[in-house]
């Protein structure tokens, strides 16, 4: 009888024993590994945009930019991107239904006092599109000093403010080019594919211009872009892709990585090159430049599978509002802007190390 319940005793106390060694264990490899806690808390905390579909038309931007620049000496500023996304919130992301009327009201309530917090109030997704939006329009608008022709000194120039748009044309003011909205048409050179950009035909030579002020971050041969390069915006939001450059002449003779270019400075050249493993080689049947913008919200989205590639044929237009212009420096052979901008935008400790 004893015997029996020694034998149970102990069968209890070493089922309890492994059972502590069990918890023990755990606890410890819990406190151990602390990335099996951070792994929730990052992918939590990962919660940025993945997919932006860019479809709102020159017509609403036109617009929208219009009343933003008409109101900001008045008290009651308005913000162009905010006006567009909340009519994309609106139409549930299909600017097809964009009716300028529909903006007219939102307007009229905001400059009756109402706020576009009040307005937005049961809008679900309007942080979405406004989020969305910045991340395309963000380095656009905003103030800026230029230099202009002073009308009493004639020959020389002076700087002044003003506000406005403040991105330009990838084409130089003076060069002609015609595209149409080919985002998203199949492409077969390498693998099957769609055409993430806008196809801005013109003549080879045609000085390509730098959009947005950004950070040279690719400078170089690709197979498909050919000689290409990508600027990256301070906020590291926007990637600007200009592919197809010169046959032996491709970049400014200052272009280099990692240098810091201003929105209207000459970056390169309209060609045809690409298409091709080997460099310098001109395979693209009609002159162009291929203008692209990706949008960059988690850097895990930069190169892959999760690229974002937007529609930027309506923005292309809307670039046609402030062109840069250029002339050419024979010496140097290379074009170079004829009037210079501040923009508040760069870094002014690069900036001056820059100079
Ligand atoms: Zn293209």
């Amino acid at each position: 009888m004893l015997v029996i319940i020694r034998k149970r005793l102990l069968g209890i106390i070493s089922v309890i024993l492994i059972a502590l060694v069990l918890v023990i264990t755990g606890i410890s490899q819990y406190l151990n590994n602390p990335a099996s806690m951070y792994t929730v808390n990052i992918e939590e905390e990962k919660n940025y945009i993945k997919w932006v579909d860019f479809n709102v038309p020159y017509s609403a931007m036109e617009k929208a930019l219009a009343l933003d620049i008409k109101a900001y000496e008045t008290e009651n500023k308005l913000n162009w991107i905010e006006l567009i996304a909340y009519l994309a919130t609106k139409y549930g992301g299909n600017f097809k239904k964009y009716k300028s009327s529909d903006m007219d009201k939102l307007v009229k309530a905001l400059n009756e006092g109402e706020t576009m917090e009040d307005l937005t109030a049961n809008f679900k997704h309007y942080s979405y599109y406004y989020e969305a939006y910045t991340a395309v329009l963000g380095g656009f608008v905003g103030e800026y000093e230029v230099e202009v022709d002073d009308e009493n000194n004639p020959g020389n120039k002076i700087f002044v403010k003003k506000y406005g748009l403040k991105a330009f044309s990838p084409i130089a003011k003076g060069y002609g080019f015609s595209h149409y909205d080919d985002f998203g048409n199949s492409r077969s050179y390498g693998f099957k594919r769609k055409h993430l950009g806008n196809d801005l035909m013109g003549s080879v030579g045609t000085p390509i211009i730098a959009v947005e002020s950004g950070i040279v971050e690719a400078l170089g041969w690709n197979m498909y872009g050919g000689w290409r390069v990508g600027i990256r915006s301070f906020d590291g939001k926007r990637y600007y892709y200009y592919a197809h450059l010169r046959k032996n002449h491709p970049y400014h003779n200052t272009l280099a990585e990692g240098q810091i270019v201003k929105a209207g400075d000459v970056i390169g050249y309209l060609g045809m090159t690409g298409y091709s493993t080997k460099r310098n080689v001109n395979n693209i049947k009609t002159p162009h430049l291929h203008f692209g913008m990706q949008l960059i919200f988690d850097e895990s989205q930069k190169e892959g599978n999760n690229e974002i590639w937007i529609d930027v044929y309506a923005i292309v237009n809307l670039l046609q509002k402030n062109k840069s212009s250029v002339y050419k420096d024979t010496e140097l052979n290379d074009y170079f802007r004829v009037y210079d901008i501040k923009d508040p935008i760069i870094p002014q400790v690069i900036e001056e190390e820059n100079e």
